[in-house]
């Protein structure tokens, strides 16, 4: 029998999210079904339920800084037990046997099923995510929270953290390395801590004056304005690796000059054509480069939350009713958060 669920959901681009109720699918074999206590609100929420990307599907339940409890299994699952504390990311399923799947880089098969706006190629049904209070996911996309870590400060590791996580990881970041991180939003919080907790030297670049302070409770070393050319050039060749959060189109080329040679810029923020075009010169000359970086696959997430379990990581939590989410996206629009809003499922009532 079909789970009754409620939820929140945008039925078009330019409408307010709403109390939603649907079904989610009786649990298979292999399905954990978990009651929602805690949903993070990323960036990429927004960008979905306003059709940044042009994928969206309406009615769409954003979500995917999902943590809560297990409250049923399918016969096969034993991995976990009822009552266990687990956490959704942004993928549900993948093909399973890729290369990427087979490696753990299910984020980079080309049949992944993202947790919200995709389609399930199981059932054609289109995945609704975690601003709702149950899901119901198959084992091998469920993750173990690590015991005595705070639920709601664990949630926004999901995705805010993994997606800095891996490309720290991937860059081989340790404590030689000189890390930037562009943007102090969800996911730049998260760098600047977990840079930080690998032994790099963290600087923050921001436009917004005023973070500094924060900026530096949160362990930064340094931070540099970035709309200040004096601050700029004092960092010239400085960083291995310039993680960029900024969701939106922006010039790249002021911060080449202080990546260090062999040095790394990763985009994890912006999707799209770049207004104005990269300069390739320095790049050729001190053999720098650009990149990308998606979430992070199964395996890499688990190894973050384990992470963040040992060195006492969460994120900074502004908790929110579900009933405010449109006026945490108007304050999302314009920074005003520190640095994740976490919705708490149980106030959403019916
Ligand atoms: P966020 O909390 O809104 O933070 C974004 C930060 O970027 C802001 O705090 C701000 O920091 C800076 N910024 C600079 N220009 C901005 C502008 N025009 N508008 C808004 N912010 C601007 O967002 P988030 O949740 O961290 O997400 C950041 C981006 O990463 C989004 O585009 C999201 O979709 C994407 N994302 C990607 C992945 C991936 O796998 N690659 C995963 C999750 C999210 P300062 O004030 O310090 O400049
Ligand atoms: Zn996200």
């Amino acid at each position: 029998m079909a789970i009754s669920v409620i939820g929140y959901a945008a039925a078009s681009p330019t409408s307010e999210l709403a109390p939603f109720r649907f079904e989610r699918r009786d649990p298979r074999g292999d399905d954990v079904v978990i009651e929602i206590l805690y949903c993070g609100v990323c960036h990429s929420d927004l960008h979905t339920v306003r059709n940044d990307w042009g994928s969206a599907m309406y009615p769409v339940v954003p979500g995917h800084e999902i943590v809560g409890k297990v409250t049923a299994l399918g016969k096969d699952v034993t991995r976990f037990k009822i009552g266990d504390a687990v956490g959704v990311g942004c993928l549900v399923d993948s093909c399973r046997h890729c290369v990427e799947c087979e490696h753990g880089h299910e984020q980079y098969c080309d049949h992944m099923v993202l947790t919200y706006s995709s389609i399930d190629p199981k059932d054609g049904s289109v995945t609704q995510g975690g601003y709702s209070n149950q899901i119901v996911v198959s084992d091998r996309f469920v993750l173990n929270i690590p015991k005595g870590i705070d639920m709601k400060g664990a949630a926004p590791l999901l995705c805010a953290g993994i997606t800095t996580f891996s490309p720290l990881r991937h860059w081989l970041v340790d404590d030689h390395s000189k890390v930037a991180i562009v943007g102090l939003g969800g996911l730049g919080h998260m760098g600047i801590k977990l840079a930080k907790a690998m032994g790099a030297e963290v600087t923050l670049f921001t436009r917004s004056p005023g973070k500094e302070e924060d900026a530096k409770r949160l362990g930064a070393d340094l931070v540099v304005l970035s709309a200040d050319a004096a601050q700029m050039e004092a960092v010239t060749g400085k960083f291995d690796l310039i993680i960029d959060t900024v969701p939106y189109d922006h010039d790249l080329n002021p911060y080449i000059p202080t990546l260090s040679v062999n040095g790394t810029l990763v985009l994890v923020g912006y999707l799209g054509p770049l207004g104005t075009a990269l300069n390739t010169a320095p790049l050729v000359l001190k053999r720098k480069a650009v990149g990308g970086s998606l979430i992070g696959g199964l395996p890499e997430t688990q190894e973050m939350l384990d992470f963040c379990g040992e060195h006492g990581i969460t994120a900074d939590v502004e908790v929110i009713a579900m009933a405010d989410i449109n006026k945490a996206y108007e304050r999302l629009l314009k920074s005003d958060v520190k640095y994740r809003f976490v919705i708490d499922m149980a106030t959403l009532s019916g």
